[in-house]
């Protein structure tokens, strides 16, 4: 039987395993630091910790349970890992470096389950949740292709999957990092993207921690985004706007929303004038993201005169507004789109 991850515990959970080996709990700090700052891959080479307490520890866990399947750099420093976890599945994280920022983005689910027509991470649907040793473990992965001196700024939870739909195993992992011997990655540079789950919004406004919320709006009204984002049918976006703002008031945090830019689809100026409407007078930010093309789907970036009106509107309307900036578009960086190339490869392989 395979062993578990360390990750999976909380600073608190590997304190009381220590205790219950008849060590002192101080030992889970120490433990903690070599993981996430020394950034030691085995047991063994913790070397202020006893040799009794490295074997207990060798034979109770590992550090990592994935390999990396593919690893491939952009010319523009963008890293992206294809991590192969215990049961063959396989998620996708990357790391952007723009100035001093270290940014990395990771996936919480193998695939996912909200279907939005234009991305391909929802193409193969949803096989399970990450857990949180598996969502610990991919940003490891990541703070391990930084030189010595360097550190991980940000987190964006904007790859594979609906985080909220896996909030505890999320929580749980985010938390580790800023206990005592974690990566000390204040919650504030963590921003968590939803496609816009009601009642999941309000436990993480009332979770405590001032984590960023990023919501995936896509369309002005309900009739387009019934189309683009097939989920909003059972909710509507009044109840996501609502929930949004009870974050905000909660947790001080100005709510950012992301729009796909879709050529043709929803980036006229009648949209952007509605999408001025409903976000004006809220405490928002409007964060375009030009469609990166998946060559599985008929959808397509927008004519650059296009976007030009569609900011120009917004921002006329007084609406904070910014373009995503493309990184690593020679490497397929966006979400889910190397894992469905690599099942494509496997399975034409298969074929032969
Ligand atoms: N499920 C979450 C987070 C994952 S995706 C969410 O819906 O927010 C992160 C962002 O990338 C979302 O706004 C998503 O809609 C967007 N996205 C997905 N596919 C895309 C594509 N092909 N081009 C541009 N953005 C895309």
């Amino acid at each position: 039987m395979s062993l578990p991850l360390i990750c999976d515990l909380s600073r608190d959970e590997l304190a009381a395993w220590c205790q219950a080996q008849g060590e002192e709990t101080y030992r889970a700090d120490q433990i903690r630091k070599w993981i996430f700052g020394k950034r030691v891959n085995d047991f063994e080479a913790m070397t202020d910790l006893s040799a009794g307490l490295r074997h207990k520890l060798a034979e109770s866990f590992v550090i990592f349970s994935s390999d990396i399947a593919r690893h491939q750099k952009s010319k523009d420093g963008t890293e992206k890992l294809l991590v192969e976890l215990r049961d063959s599945e396989k998620v996708e994280c990357v790391l952007m470096r723009e100035d001093d920022r270290r940014t990395i983005c990771i996936s919480t689910q193998v695939g996912c389950g909200m279907g939005c027509v234009f991305c391909a991470s929802g193409l193969l649907g949803l096989s399970r949740n990450l857990s949180t040793g598996e969502i610990v473990e991919q940003i490891l992965r990541l703070d391990r292709l930084l030189p010595p001196l360097e550190r991980i700024t940000n987190i964006v939870v904007m790859g594979m999957g609906e985080p909220l739909a896996n909030l505890p195993s999320l929580l749980k992992a985010l938390g580790t990092l800023d206990e005592k011997g974690g990566l000390g990655l204040s919650p504030r540079r963590i921003t968590i993207s939803t496609v816009g789950l009601p009642e999941k919004i309000r436990e993480l406004a009332h979770f405590g921690k001032p984590y960023n919320l990023a919501v995936s709006l896509h369309a002005p009204n309900d009739a387009l985004r019934n189309e683009l984002v097939p989920v909003n049918k059972t909710i509507g976006i009044e109840a996501i706007l609502s929930a949004a703002d009870e974050f905000f008031e909660q947790t001080g945090r100005r709510v950012t929303y992301e729009y796909v830019v879709l050529g043709g689809r929803n980036d006229s100026v009648e949209e952007a004038r509605e999408l001025a409407g409903l976000l004006r007078g809220r405490n928002a930010h409007i964060n375009l993201i030009p469609m990166n093309a998946v060559s599985e789907l008929p959808f397509h970036d927008p004519e650059a005169e296009c976007l030009r009106k569609f900011v120009e509107v917004l921002e006329q309307s007084g609406v904070t507004t910014t373009v995503r900036k493309r990184k690593g578009a020679d490497i397929d960086a966006a979400c889910g789109q190397l894992r469905l190339r690599n099942a494509g490869v496997q399975a034409s392989a298969r074929d032969v």
